[in-house]
């Protein structure tokens, strides 16, 4: 299994969080590309829903970012519907339903 990113300044910048492979990281969640933080809007619906504090956000160029820190992330779901352009995904638990 790899490792998850380092939550450098870099990392964050280059989307590395948002490309996680969700193979390495089945009961984590994941946040795709079309989260609309990374699109200069402010959204944190999913920090809000989260109840382990496992969605963190990072300042980063255009706004604050979303990543999720995998040790705290118990894949609860409670994010998914919380996130407004369903940009939020636990892709193990979707491969089971
Ligand atoms: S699956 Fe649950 S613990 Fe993980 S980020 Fe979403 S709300 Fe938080
Ligand atoms: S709720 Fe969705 S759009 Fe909003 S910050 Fe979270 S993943 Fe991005």
């Amino acid at each position: 299994m790899s490792e998850a990113p380092i939550p450098t300044r870099r990392n964050f910048l280059l989307g590395r969080f948002a490309a996680a492979d969700p193979a390495t990281q089945p009961s984590t969640a994941v946040i795709a590309p079309t989260c609309l933080a990374f699109h200069g809007v402010a959204c944190m619906s999913c920090r809000d829903a989260c109840p382990t504090g496992a969605v963190r956000f990072a300042l980063a160029v255009g706004g604050a970012r979303p990543w999720i820190e995998a040790d705290a992330c118990t894949g609860c779901r409670e994010c998914v519907p919380a996130c407004p352009v369903d940009a939020i995904h636990l892709p193990a638990a979707e491969a089971t339903i």
